[in-house]
C-alpha cells in the first residue's frame, strides 16, 4: 500500500490532494504520511518480534516533535546524537529508559543532561569519553550505563560520507582494541558496562554487510562473556536503505531473517536504530516552478526549493524522484531542476527526464522524509519550509513556515561598538 499516489492524474498524500495542502500552506512544503510511518514501525516490530528487542528511532533522520510523538505513542525508543535531540525526544514523550546516546563528541553538558535524565545507555566512542563519563557520573553520584561502540571495519558499500564502520572513519573503537577498553570500562567505579554497539553506515542495500558486522561483534560478545563482562544489550545500529530510484533494499523482515539466527541463543536484548527506513519514504517535498530557462546546452526548471531545503542531492549526489503534482501528459524533456540559491551546487536533480511543466506548476520531490528538513538551513536568508502531517483525509501543520523575523531573532546589533 502506497500513501503518495495519483488519482485522476493528481498527486495525493493519503486521502488529501497535495494541491489542497499547497493552497493552504504554500511552498516549499514538506508533507508526511502518518500511515507510512506506522507501517514502517510495524514492519520492524513484526520482523523482530521473535527476539526481545527495542526499536530506537534515529532522531537525526527527522526530528520534528509531532513525528517523535507518533513514535512515543507506539512505545518506540530513540537513538540520539546530541543534547538537543535528547531535549526533543523527552518533550515528545519518548521514555528516557529507551534512549541511547551515540556520537563522537559528547560535551560535558550533554553527558550531565543525559545522566540526569536516566537514559538507557551511552554508546561510547573513545577511551577518553569513558573517563569523561565516569568523572561526570561520579560528580553527580550516579552510575552511567554504557555500551562501547565498536568499529567492525566493514565496507557497507554506500556513499563515503555515510559509511561509518570503516577503519578510517572517526566512529567507534577499533574492534581489536575493544576488549582492552571493556576492561578499562569495567574498572571504572561509576560506569556499568551493559552493551555492545555498532552502526556501519546508512542507505545500505544488502543484508550481507549487516551479517558480517553482527558476526564480528558477536565474536567479541563471546570473548567478553569469558571475561565475565556480561552484555545485556546488543545494539546493531541502523542503516537499512530505501528505494530512491531502482535500489532493492532488504525489507526489515529480510534483515531480521538473516540476523535473528545469529543472536537467538544469546542472552540479552537487541536494539535496532532505524532512521531513514522509517521516515524516508514517508515524506515528500513540494516545490513551485518559478521559471523555465533554456540555454544552448541545457534546460532548467528553476523552483522555489533549494539546497537549503534539501541538501542531499548536492551533498551526497543523491537521487530523488521528481514528479509533477498534476500530470498533464505533455511531452518530456531533459532538464536540471535547480533552486534559487547562489551556488552551482544548488540542484535537486540533474539531467532528468520530466514532463515539461510551466511556471506556476508544482513538483513533488519524493522520498524526502529522511535527512530532508532535518538538514535544512537558512542559507541565503531563506526561511525554512513548513511541515505538514497527513492522516487519512485529515491533516495538520506540524511546523510553521519561518518568517523573516525568525531569521534575525537571535541577532544583536552591538550599538556600543558601532
Ligand atoms: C544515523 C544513525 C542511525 C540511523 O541511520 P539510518 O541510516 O537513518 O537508519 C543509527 N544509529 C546511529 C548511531 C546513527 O548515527
Amino acid at each position: 500500500m502506497h500513501f503518495f499516489t495519483y488519482k485522476n492524474g493528481e498527486l495525493f498524500a493519503e486521502d488529501v490532494p497535495v494541491r489542497e495542502l499547497i493552497n493552504e500552506f504554500g511552498t516549499p512544503l514538506y508533507i508526511y504520511s502518518y500511515g507510512t510511518l506506522i507501517r514502517h514501525i510495524r514492519a520492524y516490530e513484526e520482523a523482530f518480534c521473535e527476539v526481545p528487542h527495542i526499536i530506537c528511532y534515529a532522531v537525526k533522520a527527522n526530528s520534528n516533535l509531532a513525528i517523535l510523538r507518533i513514535f512515543a505513542e507506539l512505545g518506540i525508543g530513540a537513538d540520539i546524537v546530541s543534547g538537543g535531540e535528547l531535549f526533543r525526544a523527552i518533550k515528545a514523550g519518548i521514555k528516557p529508559h529507551k534512549i541511547v546516546f551515540a556520537g563522537v563528541g559528547k560535551t560535558d553538558e550533554e553527558i550531565e543532561y543525559a545522566l540526569k535524565n536516566k537514559i538507557l545507555m551511552f554508546n561510547v566512542e573513545s577511551e577518553a569519553e569513558l573517563y569523561k563519563i565516569n568523572e561526570k557520573a561520579k560528580s553527580l553520584k550516579k552510575i552511567a550505563y554504557v555500551a562501547l561502540r565498536v568499529n567492525p571495519d566493514i565496507d557497507p558499500k554506500t556513499h563515503k560520507y555515510i559509511a561509518t564502520g570503516l577503519k578510517s572513519s572517526k566512529f567507534g573503537i577499533p574492534i581489536e582494541k575493544a576488549l582492552d577498553y571493556y576492561k578499562i570500562a569495567k574498572s571504572l567505579k561509576n560506569i556499568k558496562v551493559i552493551g555492545i554497539h555498532k552502526h556501519i553506515g546508512s542507505q545500505i542495500t544488502e543484508t550481507s554487510a549487516f551479517v558480517e558486522a553482527l558476526n564480528k561483534i558477536l565474536s567479541l560478545y563471546d570473548r567478553l562473556s569469558k571475561e565475565d563482562l556480561d552484555i545485556e544489550y546488543v545494539d546493531i545500529g541502523g542503516g537499512l536503505g530505501i528505494t530512491y530510484k531502482d535500489e532493492t533494499p532488504p525489507h526489515p523482515k529480510d534483515l531480521a531473517d538473516s540476523l535473528i539466527p545469529l543472536i537467538k541463543n544469546k542472552k540479552g536484548k537487541l536494539i535496532i536504530e532505524p532512521g531513514r527506513s522509517i521516515v524516508g519514504n514517508a515524506g515528500i517535498l513540494v516545490t513551485k516552478v518559478l521559471y523555465n530557462k533554456e540555454t544552448d546546452t541545457k534546460n532548467f526548471f528553476i523552483v522555489d526549493a533549494g539546497m537549503n531545503d534539501l541538501i542531499r542531492p548536492t551533498l551526497y549526489g543523491s537521487y530523488h524522484d521528481i514528479q509533477p503534482v498534476v500530470i498533464r501528459k505533455r511531452p518530456k524533456l531533459v532538464a536540471d531542476v535547480v533552486g534559487p540559491i547562489c551556488e552551482s551546487g544548488d540542484f535537486l536533480a540533474k539531467d532528468r527526464e520530466l514532463e515539461k511543466v510551466s511556471a506556476g506548476e508544482y513538483l513533488a520531490v519524493m522520498s524526502a522524509g529522511a535527512y530532508g528538513f532535518a538538514m535544512s538551513s537558512n542559507y541565503n536568508s531563506r526561511p525554512r519550509a513548513a511541515e505538514v502531517l497527513v492522516k487519512g483525509d485529515k491533516y495538520a501543520l506540524i511546523r510553521k513556515r519561518e518568517t523573516y523575523k525568525d531569521l534575525i531573532k537571535n541577532e544583536i546589533i552591538p550599538e556600543e561598538l558601532l
